[in-house]
């Protein structure tokens, strides 16, 4: 309803504004990274409406990715996924909104590329699944264990967007 609409984005007042900090883990791998691609994969994320909290660009570690990839460890193509997550730069953000963390994986599309739709990331830029360009959390676990693993506390920014009234973020 409209009156639900306005609640939820605040639209009365800003003390109506439900807790709707959701966060998600958004990484471009270095294949998106040496293609030049993370301006075009931000920008869609910011015309989304969704707020960036954190950004940095940082060298893998294979401790790190051991432990962001720790559900595939045992899999036949972990040491190849590790040569490539490792090979070169990956720019990583943290982005805030309501329903982020599901919203960005429509966005990012199927981790298959060959089954992602057109409009999404990987549906868009990539066509094979070792090289599919972008990580986006799958779970509210999942994005808080990897928001953890990746940044720092003092590294997340808590600001408020001029806009947040009309992008409900
Ligand atoms: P997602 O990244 O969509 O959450 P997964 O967690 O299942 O998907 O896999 C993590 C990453 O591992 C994928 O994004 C992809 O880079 C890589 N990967 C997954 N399956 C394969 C595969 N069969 N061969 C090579 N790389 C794979």
């Amino acid at each position: 309803s409209r009156s639900a609409t306005a609640l939820l984005c605040g639209l009365r007042s800003k003390s109506s504004l439900p807790d709707v900090r959701e966060q998600t883990l958004i990484a471009v791998k270095p294949d998106g990274v040496h293609r030049r691609l993370v301006g075009q994969i931000m920008q869609r994320f910011e015309q989304r409406g969704f707020k960036l909290v954190g950004l940095k660009m940082l060298q893998v570690s294979e401790d790190l990715l051991a432990q962001h990839y720790c559900h595939l460890r045992t899999k036949p193509f972990y040491p190849s996924l590790q040569d490539y997550m490792t090979s070169g730069p990956v720019v990583a953000m943290v982005w805030e909104g309501h329903n982020v963390i599901q919203t960005s994986r429509i966005m990012v599309g199927h981790t298959n590329p060959a089954e992602a739709q057109a409009g999404t990331v990987r549906g868009d830029f990539s066509i094979h699944v070792s090289r599919n360009v972008v990580h986006a959390s799958d779970s509210r676990e999942g994005a808080e264990r990897e928001i953890q693993l990746w940044f720092q506390g003092k590294e997340l920014l808590n600001w408020e967007s001029c806009d947040q009234t009309f992008t409900c973020e």
